[in-house]
């Protein structure tokens, strides 16, 4: 049943409320109170205190549609049906009360009984050791035997560093042969696009301790995750992520802009699809307070926003057009996420600027790197200096990656520690400048200044005391 992207979000906020979830909307992008993390990249990210059992969670039982960021992604995003930079995730919490039997039952009950999809393309993953799951998934559900894939630690096993840890299991839809790849042994777990995973149940059901042993916890947790995006690709029955209706429609007008048809080519395809996405991204995380810079989360927006104008310009693309995108993503998503529309003269007015900024120079950045890659492969080397990376970056406004995203396209790589060097070395200038120029003004002006300001103060007070006023 063809289904919205907003409809269903909201079908599944409803069903965890009347399960007893307190619904909450999104937390910004932007980690509150943890250092730990850039940017919020699942549903329990920011409920990690309630967790931890280092602050009071307002109710037992929470759901959630999370924004999210996942940059380790980015070179998925237009390549694979299923990754996006940014994403929404769904999810169901439990602090210590309900735990992996509810988790599977409702699970498999709002899957199945509300989004209606149908039983014989599901398939689940548990941890291999996680025998109680198996259990829960072939007595309870009446999940065939086969159709329950045993997975190890890297892909069901959720753990970071110590404390809380614990198994997964993993809901997964069957696209069916289309979408399979060549390899015999494909099934769940598989990369390609055929089982497409679209919800992470995670049981956080130890703690890790000092000497590694994996403790029971008296009151485990319920920890969930679902690609929204992912669902809508599923229940409308479309190639990809991009096909859903939201996403469609952000892609057209990114078709209409650029004045390109979709389908007309893998790397065109590629393109739109990059533009679409990262427009998106840079959008809500403009919304949340980012703005572009050369470090932490503003380098991350950069990133995106460049890479996104990169790709525009590969389209044929002269002028700047990502802001005006921007009119698009809110008129999908205002009503949900209501500060895109208190912002949105500022969003655009943010974006426009970043890329004018980067219009001035891309196209001679683009030139020289060209020119690069001629002499490399007229002297038959395949490594770009540090030092001309470092010149692209610095004179260009090249993010280091949008420079070897372009080589790599060309089968040629960069010279990475050169380039690093180089960047300690500017970086070593500029606080030899500082402290330079601190060192003048301190001497001459400051210090002086100073000296001559107590004299003053001092004078006052004699002045004060001569006139008898103290
Ligand atoms: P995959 O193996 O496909 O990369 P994952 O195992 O990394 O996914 P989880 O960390 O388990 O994903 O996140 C929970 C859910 O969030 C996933 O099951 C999926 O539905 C969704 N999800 C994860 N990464 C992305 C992404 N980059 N874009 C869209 N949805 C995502
Ligand atoms: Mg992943
Ligand atoms: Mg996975
Ligand atoms: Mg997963």
């Amino acid at each position: 049943e063809k289904k919205g992207l907003n409809e269903i979000r909201k079908m599944f906020l409803d069903y965890f409320h009347l399960k007893g979830h307190l619904v909450r909307p999104s937390f910004p992008l932007v980690p509150q109170n943890d250092k730990s993390l850039l940017l919020i990249n699942a549903g329990m990210a920011p409920l990690k205190s309630y967790f931890s059992g280092v602050e009071v969670p307002p109710s037992k039982r929470m759901a959630t549609s999370q924004k999210c960021i996942r940059t380790g992604d980015i070179e998925n995003v237009g390549r694979t049906a299923r990754h996006a930079t940014f994403f929404e995730m769904l999810g169901n919490f439990s602090f210590g009360d309900y735990f992996k039997e509810e988790s599977i039952l409702w699970a498999w009950e709002f899957v199945t009984e509300h989004l209606k999809m149908p039983v014989d393309k599901l398939w689940a993953s548990i941890y291999l050791e996680d025998d109680e799951a198996f259990e829960i998934w072939k007595e309870k559900v009446g999940l065939p035997e086969e159709k329950i894939v045993r997975l190890g630690k890297e892909d069901n096993f959720w753990e970071i560093g110590l404390g809380p840890c614990g198994p997964c299991s993993e809901i997964y839809y069957d696209r069916g042969e289309k979408y399979g790849c060549a390899n015999e042994a494909c099934k769940p777990g598989c990369d390609c696009d055929r089982y497409i995973e679209f919800w992470n149940l995670v049981f956080t059901q130890f703690d890790k301790d000092e000497e590694g042993n994996y403790n029971l916890l008296p009151n485990p947790n319920i920890d969930t995750g679902m690609g929204l995006e992912r669902v809508a690709c599923i229940m409308q029955d479309v190639d990809s992520i991009f096909e859903i209706d939201t996403m469609k429609y952000i892609l057209d007008n990114v078709c209409t802009i650029t004045n390109k048809k979709y389908n007309e080519g893998d790397q065109q395809n590629i393109s739109l699809r990059v533009i679409t996405d990262h427009i998106r991204a840079v959008t809500f995380m403009v919304s949340d307070g980012i703005l572009p810079s050369n470090e932490g989360r503003g380098y991350v927006l950069r990133r995106l926003l460049r890479r996104a104008a990169r790709h525009g310009k590969t389209l044929g693309v002269e002028k700047s057009f990502l802001y005006l995108l921007v009119d698009t993503i809110i008129k999908v998503f205002g009503e949900t996420y209501t500060e895109l529309e208190e912002k949105q003269d500022y969003i655009k007015r943010v974006i426009q600027v970043e890329e004018e900024r980067f219009q001035e120079t891309i196209h001679q950045g683009l030139d020289i790197l060209n020119q690069y890659i001629v002499e490399l492969e007229t002297a038959e080397k395949d490594t770009l200096q540090g030092q001309n990376a470092f010149k692209l970056y610095d004179t260009y406004g090249f993010p280091i990656d949008l420079t070897k995203e372009i080589l790599e396209e060309k089968g040629l790589k960069i010279d990475i520690q050169g380039f690093e060097e180089e960047m300690s070395q500017q970086r070593q200038r500029a606080r030899q400048a500082r402290s330079g120029e601190d060192v003048v003004g301190w001497k001459e002006d400051v210090f002086t200044k100073l000296n001559k300001e107590i004299e003053t103060e001092f004078k006052g007070y004699e002045n004060l005391k001569a006139t008898g006023k103290i």
